[in-house]
């Protein structure tokens, strides 16, 4: 589904992404792990066309993206801080997102329920934002995010803000949707218990390459180098 090749970004001069290559099969979980400033967020613009590529190229089944601007790529890109709009009660939130695709009013209803249905947040369409937790808020930037259906879904630390309870029980929960649904999803985790649990693939970033990609496993016991071990924390 998606295909990078030696894909590059440079800021004054220093490679954030350095010659990355990567496939991402459809219907494959990937997560990005790796340190602060590695490069997983840049990698996550470039393939949502938010971030032109200075050498090398991203495909979506094989077509080259060069030029193709976000909202004609058919991917969907869940930040950190979600953004959610406070002015909007949660419906509004959700339709945001079914609205790019042009469609009904009722199409739009029946959709939004569907996907609060979705996420566990059943009935919620008429509540403020702000009276929500932000786990619940997690999961209405997550069915915006779903509202277009995205072919690739990427999410960059979609569960940042929460305590580690809920991270593991969310974690579970979308393990189980994405499968249900057979997204496709490329997502950034500092956590590593996070992507061992969610991911069927882990990438390991570190200074804008990748120092390792293998299932959570082959990662976790056969560690490349010495890097990657101590990222995994095997010397603490
Ligand atoms: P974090 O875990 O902190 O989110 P990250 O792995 O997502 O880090 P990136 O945001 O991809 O890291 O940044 C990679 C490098 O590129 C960093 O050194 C960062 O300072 C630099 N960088 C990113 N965006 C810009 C920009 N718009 N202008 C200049 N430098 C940038
Ligand atoms: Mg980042």
């Amino acid at each position: 589904l998606l295909s990078l090749e030696g894909a590059t970004v440079r800021f004054d001069g220093r490679a954030a992404l350095d010659a990355v290559d990567l496939d991402v099969a459809e219907h494959e979980i990937v997560c990005v792990l790796g340190p602060s400033g590695s490069g997983k967020s840049t990698l996550l613009r470039a393939v949502a066309g938010l971030q032109p590529l200075d050498a090398g190229r991203v495909s979506l089944d094989g077509r080259d993206q060069a030029g193709v601007p976000a909202h004609k790529r058919g991917v969907g890109l869940m930040f950190q801080d979600h953004q959610l709009f406070p002015q909007r009660d949660v419906g509004g939130n959700v339709a945001f997102g079914t609205r790019m695709h042009g469609a009904s009013k009722s199409e739009q209803v029946d959709r939004v329920r569907e996907l609060l249905d979705l996420v566990g947040l059943p009935g919620a369409a008429r509540r403020a934002v702000a009276s929500l937790s932000g786990g619940e808020q997690q999961r209405v930037a997550l069915a915006r995010a779903l509202a277009p259906r995205p072919r690739l879904l990427m999410l960059d630390e979609p569960l940042g803000q929460l305590d580690r309870s809920l991270r593991e029980r969310l974690v579970v929960e979308l393990r189980e949707l994405f499968g249900r649904l057979g997204t496709t999803v490329l997502a950034v985790t500092h956590d590593q218990g996070e992507a061992f649990a969610l991911a069927d693939r882990v990438v390991v970033m570190r200074d804008g390459r990748i120092a390792q990609t293998g299932t959570p496993l082959q990662v976790w016991q056969r560690p490349v180098d010495e890097f990657v071990a101590r990222f995994l924390g095997f010397d603490n």
